[in-house]
């Protein structure tokens, strides 16, 4: 991971940090006591149990729905002040005091009476001001919940503050679990990412749960309407909780994708929690007395569940796991802590009645500092398969281009003449690579190449420029060229910036070729385009080899090296083909039979190799003079055949007549000499009936022949024609 995308976890955990310690000081200074409570004698009524320290009354919960205790106490003489009797806000169905002639107002944890404040946060008692002296009480609770209920005798103003204090407490708690809750939310509409959701769905669930068991929830509109299901409302908030809070650890742990096998069993005992939580609101009769056992031993089971997932995630080293596990353990204790109260067990105090609360909201900050530093890591994955795919989408697109250009040249470059083979090769690999490599101007420069020069610039305008570029530089170009490695360099063009990348073709020395690809501005080209150019130049300068060798190939099997005239083999292929073709098509053919006068003479006089030259050099007067379509063969020794698709017999007369006076006006020089050439004619046409050569050819033979008796130099027509 680059390191940037640490920053934004670092700020967070110092404003964490920060927070902490600002919390941390809130917390110690509402710890400091703020009323030392009276002395208070608590005796259990018969049927009634006190918890450990005598102070207590023990409300079972279950099938034991009523306790009761005497509660004595001496109050000092007139002073003023007034006196109270505080419980702090257990989960009972009524609480009432008696004795004395007089009788409290009836408190009930859900119904919270509107004298009781937006945020009760104890049960308060007033007792009757004229009271002093030596009092006895009896303490009455019914409910469903275990609960163990602590009298303290207090002043008035003391009870306040206990009061003030709790609130502050308790609303910083529901400030920021729903803080959290919320800053989750739209995380996960932002990032799609469930953890989110669960981190919403659990501190939710959490502050829900804080709301009810302090008893702030039956005191809020609306949700009061949570109060039809009594304790069982109270014990499923705390099953869901468990149950969000396991999905949400799971999702954080990143089990879902490797990690411990059990994600399946996990799943079932959420379900499980849930099912019970359901069980707890039918509110049935017959398990009431089981059901809060049954609570107490699931949320111990998911307790325990949860820091198995945190164990195997610190193994896994997921990132902040091991301070999440010290503090989910500290929750588990405050939890334990604050049910050990319940049962009259341990003292009441700040941190064992709410301490599981404020161990839940640190848990529920630093598993979303967590999640945050996670985003990085989507994001992080999403940018890599974004790059992937582009990538991939890119190296199709070449592969695509690449296939393009080796068709294009494999089709067009057998088809043409030599002359045109380098060219059109390098016209393709401009054309081809130009889409995927954007430049200002690009050219393929190549000297010796298959003995020609050539330059090709594209686009065409930059032509002259590059031209005079390419000249004052060739020699440096050249050393590049034949040094084979690609090069890309910053230069200045006419005082322009401009990046070019320079590569060399495989031109066999002493020829030499590069690829110039200029771009203007600084930047440069990225390796797979230099990779681009070298592979395309490859295939164009490999197939432009291939063809001429191929064109090569197939004139040396075709054509007569004297003379560069079809030879006698492919002439009869082609006579072949061109009479059924025509007769095919019922359109005329005709032949030419030219043979040199006096041959034998000439190269008794000037030599065999004389003769050669002359040869040759009738062979390409009679090329001139012949047209598209007609064909030039040598027939064998000093005889020539032309052949005239789709000419009749006279016009075929004119052809010959034209080429032997070509012959006798062209000037022959061989050392010095001129040499008077002439050559007589024979000409045939195709008969209709005629598919194949033979007897057109004989016919031309027999006009030739005519031709030489009739004074050579002139041109015999076939008289089948004729007759
Ligand atoms: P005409 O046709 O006018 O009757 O007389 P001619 O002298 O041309 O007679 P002929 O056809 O009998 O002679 C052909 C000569 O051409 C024979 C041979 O020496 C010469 N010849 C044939 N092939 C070549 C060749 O490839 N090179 C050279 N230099 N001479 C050739
Ligand atoms: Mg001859
Ligand atoms: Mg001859």
């Amino acid at each position: 991971m680059r390191p940037p995308d640490r920053a934004h976890e670092h700020l967070a955990a110092a404003g964490l940090a920060w927070l902490l310690v600002l919390f941390t000081m809130g917390v110690l200074a509402a710890t400091r006591p703020v009323a030392e409570p009276a002395p208070l004698v608590v005796q259990a009524e018969p049927g009634s149990h006190l918890g450990r320290d005598d102070e207590a009354l023990l409300l079972a919960g279950g099938a034991q729905t009523t306790a009761s205790a005497g509660l004595g106490f001496t109050l000092p003489a007139q002073d003023g002040t007034r006196w109270v009797l505080w419980l702090d806000r257990d989960p009972v169905d009524a609480l009432w005091l008696e004795g004395a002639g007089w009788r409290s107002a009836r408190r009930d944890f859900f119904h919270p009476a509107a004298d009781e404040g937006t945020l009760p946060s104890g049960f308060v008692f007033p007792l009757p001001a004229t009271w002093r002296g030596d009092i006895s009480l009896v303490l009455h609770a019914q409910g469903h919940v275990r609960a163990a209920l602590r009298p303290r005798l207090l002043r008035e103003a003391n009870a306040a503050r206990l009061a003030y204090r709790g609130i502050a407490l308790d609303s910083a708690v529901y400030a920021g679990l729903f803080l959290i809750a919320l800053l989750a939310l739209s995380l996960y509409s932002a990032s799609r990412e469930r953890a989110f959701l669960a981190l919403a769905a659990s501190s939710g669930t959490a502050l829900l749960l804080a709301a009810a068991s302090n008893g702030h929830l039956y005191a809020t509109p609306l949700l009061d309407l949570f109060a039809i299901w009594r304790g069982g409302g109270l014990w499923a908030l705390e099953l869901l909780f468990c149950a969000a809070t396991l999905q949400l650890l799971l999702r954080y742990a990143d089990l879902r994708e490797g990690g411990i096998t059990a994600t399946r069993w996990f799943d079932l005992a959420s379900v499980l929690l849930v099912v019970l939580a359901a069980v707890c609101l039918l509110d049935l009769q017959g398990l009431a007395p089981w059901l809060q056992p049954a609570v107490t031993v699931a949320s111990l089971a998911a307790a325990a569940g949860a820091v198995v997932v945190l164990v195997d995630a610190t193994q896994r080293r997921v990132p902040m796991a091991w301070s999440l596990l010290l503090l989910g353990v500290l929750a588990c204790v405050a939890g334990l802590a604050r049910a050990a109260l319940s049962h009259g067990l341990l003292p009441d105090s700040l941190w064992t009645r709410s301490g599981y609360q404020l161990a839940l909201l640190v848990t529920a900050a630093v598993l979303m500092i967590g999640l945050i530093s996670r985003i990085g890591e989507y994001r992080d994955q999403r940018d890599r398969d974004h790059l992937a795919r582009i990538d991939s989408e890119r190296r199709m697109a070449r592969e695509a281009a690449r296939a393009e250009l080796t068709l294009a040249l494999q089709t067009l470059l057998r088809t043409l003449p030599a002359a045109d083979i380098e060219w059109t090769a390098f016209r393709l690999l401009l054309e081809h690579l130009l889409p995927h490599v954007p430049v200002q101007s690009a050219a393929v420069v190549a000297y010796g190449y298959h003995g020609h020069d050539l330059m090709l610039v594209e686009p065409a305008r930059a032509k002259t420029a590059l031209q005079e570029d390419v000249a004052t530089r060739s020699l440096a170009l050249r050393r590049l060229a034949q040094a084979g490695l690609p090069l890309q360099q910053p230069r200045t063009l006419h005082a322009q910036p401009v990046m070019e990348a320079v590569q060399p073709l495989a031109v066999r020395a002493p020829g030499w070729g590069v690829l110039l690809l200029q771009r203007a501005g600084s930047e440069g080209f990225s390796t797979e385009e230099l990779a681009l150019a070298g592979e395309f130049s490859r295939l164009a300068v490999l197939h432009a080899d291939e063809a001429l060798a191929a064109f090569q190939l197939r004139c040396s099997a075709e054509l007569d090296a004297l003379t560069g005239a079809f030879n006698r083999r492919s002439i009869d292929q082609w006579l072949a083909r061109a009479f059924t073709d025509a007769h095919r098509r019922s359109q005329p053919l005709s032949l030419l039979f030219i043979d040199v006068d006096h041959f034998k003479a000439i190269n008794d006089r000037i030599g065999h190799q004389g003769g050669d030259h002359c040869l040759r050099a009738i062979a390409a007067t009679l090329r001139g003079a012949l047209e598209e379509g007609d064909l030039l063969g040598r027939y064998g020794g000093e005889e020539f055949i032309v052949l005239l698709p789709g000419r009749g017999g006279a016009q075929a007369r004119e052809i010959g007549e034209r080429l032997r006076a070509a012959v006798q006006h062209g000037r022959v020089e061989y050392e010095g000499q001129t040499e008077q050439l002439t050559v007589s004619v024979g000409v045939a046409s195709r008969l209709e009936c005629e598919d194949t050569p033979t007897a057109t050819v004989e016919r031309a033979d027999k006009a030739l022949y005519a031709a030489k008796r009739g004074g050579r130099n002139c041109v015999q027509v076939a008289p089948a024609v004729f007759s």
